[in-house]
């Protein structure tokens, strides 16, 4: 399990994804812990989003803002 930062986006961002509020805290059955890349608020518990194959938006239960995923699974990136 890892601690992971979500990617911050504005609204104008969202497009034709969907749109994901994780309330309070949203837990999951297994996977990594991810972070409001607005807030830092902890958004989401033990979940592995890498495994969704849908576009989603993670809306923030504490400040309303959106986020994306992050991409885990590259790992050759130095940056
Ligand atoms: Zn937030």
């Amino acid at each position: 399990m890892a601690e992971l930062m979500l990617t911050p986006i504005t609204e104008n961002e969202i497009g034709a994804r969907n749109v994901f509020n994780t309330g309070v805290s949203t837990v999951g059955k297994g996977g990594h812990d991810y972070f409001c890349g607005h807030c830092g608020r902890k958004m989401i518990h033990n979940m592995d989003l890498s495994k969704l194959e849908t576009p989603v938006v993670y809306q923030c239960g504490g400040c309303g803002s959106y986020n994306l995923a992050p991409e885990i699974e590259t790992t050759d990136e130095t940056a």
